[in-house]
């Protein structure tokens, strides 16, 4: 808060930082009246200069309340020379957090179930939209056979079992990316689909398609562990959007 006088009547007023420069009207003579522009930052008492090489403004409401949300502070008003480098902190902060919340969530990921049932028993669900992911497999498909001798006589097929496995497991990642990216928390009716790209190259398509769901009672239908699990990765991706929000606000404001 700065307090003032009223330069008709001289009654004291108070106003908070956020509204200097605005004009208000003495609630004791009605007159208009500026609220003062402060010379000093009552923060840490450098001068304000608006203009020139030794400028120093204040910083914006919204970059104060972003310094104090993130910093657990409370400050009021902040110049560049106090508030700019604790504004870039923040910022750093907010990219270290979003880069934390993506590393657990990869690992509660493994926890959105995906089934190929239409309708499981029991599930209370809403129905959100359908999802599809694809690999194909790498170019180094053949060679890699070829290379191994004991593949190419022996266990051809365990070469060709474990490609598909990791194609499918990546399908199910992928899968799960863009259903959490639907605020879904499971993926009911997943079909799988194969097929070869081109004749001789010998990679592999794998195609899932399933339609994203957000299940109501994770806590009747799933063991109790995972179900904490899918609401702690519904959590973080909330949280996740919210951060990257403010982020993009900040850089668009620059
Ligand atoms: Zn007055
Ligand atoms: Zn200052």
């Amino acid at each position: 808060m700065i307090t003032f006088k009223c330069p008709t009547c001289s009654h004291k007023l108070k106003a908070k930082y956020s509204k200097i420069g605005q004009t208000i009207s003495c609630p004791v003579c009605d007159e208009k009246i500026k609220i003062p522009i402060l010379d000093k930052c009552p923060n840490c008492g450098e001068p304000i200069v608006l203009e020139g090489k030794k400028q120093n403004a204040f910083l914006s409401q919204n970059s104060i309340a972003l310094i104090n949300e993130f910093n657990e502070k409370n400050f009021s008003i902040m110049c560049q020379k106090c508030g700019t480098n604790p504004y870039y902190n923040t910022i750093n902060k907010i990219r270290d957090k979003i880069k934390e919340l993506y590393e657990a969530g990869r690992t509660l990921l493994n926890q959105v179930p995906i089934v190929s049932t239409h309708s499981p028993q029991n599930w209370d669900y809403n129905v959100l939209d359908i999802v599809t992911s694809q690999t194909v497999s790498g170019t180094g498909f053949i060679s890699d056979i070829a290379s191994s001798f004991t593949d190419f006589f022996g266990a051809t097929s365990g070469t060709y079992n474990q490609k598909i496995k990791d194609s499918e497991k990546l399908c199910k990642q992928i899968l799960r990316v863009n259903a959490v990216n639907l605020n879904a928390n499971a993926i009911i009716a997943v079909d799988i689909d194969y097929s070869s790209v081109g004749k001789t190259t010998g990679m592999l398509m794998v195609c899932m398609t399933g339609t994203a769901v957000q299940l109501k009672n994770t806590k009747e239908v799933l063991e109790e562990y995972r179900a904490n699990q899918l609401t702690e990765l519904i959590s973080s991706m909330e949280e996740i959007k919210r951060l990257e929000n403010i982020l993009k606000k900040e850089s668009s404001r620059k």
